[in-house]
């Protein structure tokens, strides 16, 4: 694609990395194939060209306008058109690029304004796990649609058993993140007990917070920025103090946003080297699971779900963003689990951080569609990667819904 970005924007970084991603696009439209909003709406400017077509006016002088935020914001980030991209356009680079400029140049109505700045406060405050109990307790008087918002704390069992073992093959830094362990602690549990079972100790991270994924998402960049920034120096520190050779996080949202670290710092001096010894460090537990298994360790799993009807939901941060689809699923039918196939595996199920909740109709389409296919064939449960997308089935749904970790994990 041919630009002609302003000279004063070319002139920076962001500039210069706009120009080098847009000239990588041969604008073939390939993409809008797999584009959840673009199958919705049909509309080329909820596709991803017709996104990048808004991003280059905007770095070649067209000012935005509503409709130009409007159409960033209904993207997902879900990244499955740069899995689709024959000419391997780095798109959620660009929208970052694209939301920033937009952002700066387009007045945000005020009802729009207050509800991302209520979302931020609300989910990085304790106020979320306090609303979560309360909501727990109140669950059985509500009425159906209620009580599928408030997911159940699923039991942990045996997954408590944690031991001090020595010597370990390796040392993991188990980061806990900001909503995951008030909705489903049970996960965490489960991965230490799986890591166990393979000879990786878990050392878990002190001062659970925000991975940056959720301000990031609102556009809120400074925040965000500090938050990561936060991150890295304590993380360093302490695998530095506990010996650990990994990071990892049982959320693939998380992970996803920690491999960026190094993208989203690469022209920050203090913080580049930092941001990339954290991101090189990162590992998502399937792939800490498959090195250990080829390493000649052994997992028994002795799951009651072993034997169930599965239907295992890829998140796209698992399959897009971070391009480990179909290890799971190869990994769970190693063991012996009967995975059941459903179609349109790749297509985003609406969750996408807030998503739901700023972009509802959209995000509660999506739902329904990706529900409609797992449902089909009847699954006994639902399995995921991803806190989001578990949570966002679970609303729509009576089938239980599970981190493939619980599902490991003996009970
Ligand atoms: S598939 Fe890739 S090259 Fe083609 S329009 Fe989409 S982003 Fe551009
Ligand atoms: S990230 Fe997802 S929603 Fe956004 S343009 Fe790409 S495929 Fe579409």
């Amino acid at each position: 694609m041919q630009t002609s970005i302003a000279p004063d924007v070319l002139a920076t970084p962001l500039g210069q990395d706009a120009d080098r991603i847009l000239r990588k696009c041969v604008h073939c439209g390939f993409c809008n194939a797999t584009c959840p909003t673009y199958q919705i709406t049909g509309d080329e400017l909820d596709g991803p060209r017709g996104r990048i077509y808004q991003i280059k006016d905007m770095l070649e002088g067209i000012a935005p306008g509503e409709q130009t935020l409007l159409h960033l914001d209904r993207c997902l980030t879900c990244r499955n058109c740069e899995t689709t991209c024959p000419s391997g356009v780095p798109y959620a680079e660009l929208l970052d690029i694209g939301r920033h400029l937009a952002e700066q140049q387009v007045a945000r109505p005020l009802p729009q304004k207050l509800q991302r700045a209520l979302l931020r406060r609300f989910f990085l405050s304790p106020l979320f796990g306090l609303a979560l109990k309360t909501g727990r307790l109140l669950r059985p008087a509500l009425p159906q649609t209620w009580r599928r918002m408030i997911p159940q704390q699923h039991s942990i069992g045996a997954t408590q058993d944690v031991d001090t073992r020595q010597p370990w093959q390796q040392t993991v830094l188990l980061v806990g993140g900001c909503v995951q362990n008030s909705l489903q602690p049970a996960i965490d549990l489960a991965a230490r007990s799986v890591f166990k079972q393979l000879d990786l100790h878990t050392v878990v991270a002190t001062d659970t917070r925000c991975c940056g994924a959720l301000s990031h998402h609102l556009s809120a960049e400074r925040a965000a920025i500090a938050q990561i920034k936060h991150n890295i120096d304590h993380w360093l520190q302490q695998m530095q103090q506990h010996d650990c050779q990994h990071l990892s996080m049982t959320a693939s949202g998380c992970g996803v946003m920690i491999r960026d670290y190094a993208r989203l710092l690469q022209h920050d001096a203090a913080y580049a080297d930092k941001a990339r010894r954290i991101s090189e460090a990162w590992r998502d537990p399937i792939e800490l699971v498959r090195q250990q298994l080829n390493k000649g360790k052994k997992l028994n799993p002795a799951n009651s779900a072993n034997g169930k009807r599965i239907a295992f939901h890829p998140p796209c941060t698992l399959q897009h963003g971070q391009q480990l689809g179909g290890q799971v699923e190869a990994l769970l039918q190693q063991l012996g689990f009967k995975l059941l196939p459903f179609d349109e595996t790749h297509l985003c199920c609406g969750s996408a951080g807030t998503y739901s909740i700023t972009q509802k109709s959209l995000s509660m389409q999506l739902r329904q569609r990706k529900l409609n296919h797992i449902e089909k064939h009847q699954p006994e449960l639902i399995v995921t990667a991803n806190i989001g997308c578990q949570t966002h089935l679970q609303s729509g749904t009576d089938t239980p819904v599970l981190h493939w970790l619980e599902v490991l994990a003996p009970t």
